[in-house]
């Protein structure tokens, strides 16, 4: 089986590729916006709203029908790509003459699938790319192995680029198939080369098979007892964070100070960024190298459950008292580690599920007695039938579990 494995660098471009980053950055965002505008008007003839912001409501307001018919209206991206050539001859847009074709017309792509996953309803019409935002400079390299490579401790970009210093933080493996090089909020560069790799589908030597419960006060637990709960620096770091960004809210917009402030925050944020990572793959490799099946909580589910877990049982209050920022980072933060577990088995070709979480939490895992009063408090559960008695968080993932097993054994 092949899968695709990103391995993600950062860049040491000298002064001069700095510039030249930048500008390649820009030439992108003007050829995406000058897409976008050209989609736009065909959307205004069409529904017959001019003001930009009506218009932006109207088509996220609209039905997946009413989104599928426009859609048919709007240019593919390969039509896009033919009319690039005529903007180019364009007088104010010359220099486009001179910009990387590949990187424009990938732009272009992008802005397409992204006009499709609207008329899915997955997210909202694109918004024009606006360079004081950095995650919107981005570019993309296809055909990594044509016209990009490693050479000496450097990787090399095409456009006048050449080789540019990178940081070796791990070795790569697999044939590189394309790569996106994109700026952060701290001005830094990352590369981030997606390379195919011919997964060996090795039997994975565990023959255990393990629950998880996925919580807030411990991040993981286990069937099997075992508990990831999870950085505490990086709850340390984000009381900090929302500390600095009251400060940020209360200084004057545009000024020097305000200036390092922001600086300030995105660093901070990236520091949360790296800890988490490097705490997701490193309690994701250490689960799926030892067992060879996971079950988890259906994530759709196991986020209404969690609240809804909360206020049935009288312990609602922590979890309500949680700002909206810090649970949504939890949250996607059990995303990603779903993610990770669920492609870390399928490499190893074990077994990964998520089950639904309904009444985990309240079944007994010997008799299987469902009885809200099992559950009297947070942290234990005794069976008010038989008596079975253990950690609560363990009791959902053993449910988990159980309930992973025996929807394997109605498929098999
Ligand atoms: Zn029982």
């Amino acid at each position: 089986m092949k899968i695709l494995k990103a391995f993600k660098y950062k860049l040491e471009p000298t002064s001069s590729q700095i510039v030249l980053l930048y500008r390649m950055a820009g030439c992108g965002r003007v050829v995406f916006n000058d897409s976008l505008e050209f989609m736009l008007n065909i959307l205004k003839n069409e529904t017959g709203i001019s003001d930009k912001k009506e218009l932006y409501n109207h088509l996220n307001d609209l039905p997946p029908k009413d989104r599928i018919a426009l859609i048919k209206k709007l240019p593919t991206a390969f039509s896009l790509n033919k009319h690039l050539t005529q903007w180019k001859k364009k007088e104010d847009r010359t220099w486009l003459g001179e910009a990387y074709t590949d990187n424009l017309q990938q732009r272009q792509k992008d802005l397409s699938g992204s006009a499709s996953e609207w008329c899915k309803g997955k997210r909202g019409f694109p918004v024009f790319r606006q360079r004081k935002l950095a995650h919107h400079s981005t570019m993309r390299f296809v055909n990594f192995t044509k016209y990009c490579g490693i050479e000496n401790r450097h990787i090399k970009l095409p456009n006048k680029l050449g080789l540019v210093k990178y940081r070796n933080s791990q070795p790569i493996s697999g044939k590189p198939k394309h790569a996106t090089v994109s700026l952060n909020a701290c001005g830094e560069w990352h590369i981030s080369i997606m390379c195919e790799i011919e997964s060996s589908n090795p039997q994975s030597t565990a023959t255990t098979a393990v629950g998880i419960d996925m919580g807030i006060a411990k991040n993981m637990t286990l069937s099997n007892g075992l508990v990831f709960s999870g950085v505490h620096s990086f709850k340390r770091i984000m009381d900090n964070l929302a500390k600095e960004q009251r400060k940020f809210a209360r200084m004057v917009k545009g000024s020097a100070n305000w200036e390092k402030q922001k600086l300030k925050i995105a660093r901070l944020h990236q520091k949360a960024a790296n800890i988490r990572r490097d705490y997701q793959q490193k309690s994701t490799t250490i689960i799926s190298n030892n067992h060879a099946m996971i079950v988890v909580e259906d994530l759709k589910v196991a986020n209404m459950s969690k609240s809804a877990k909360g206020s049935s049982e009288q312990h609602g209050k922590n979890v309500k008292q949680k700002s909206g920022l810090n649970r949504a980072i939890l949250n996607q933060g059990w995303g990603e580690l779903r993610r990770q577990l669920k492609y870390k088995m399928e490499w190893q070709g074990g077994i990964f599920l998520a089950v639904s979480p309904h009444h985990t939490s309240q079944t007994c895992p010997a008799c299987l007695h469902k009885d809200k009063a099992n559950r009297t408090i947070q942290a234990s559960f005794v069976c008010v039938e038989c008596g079975f008695t253990e950690n609560a968080d363990i009791v959902g993932a053993i449910n988990v579990l159980n309930r992973g097993l025996a929807t394997l054994a109605k498929t098999s």
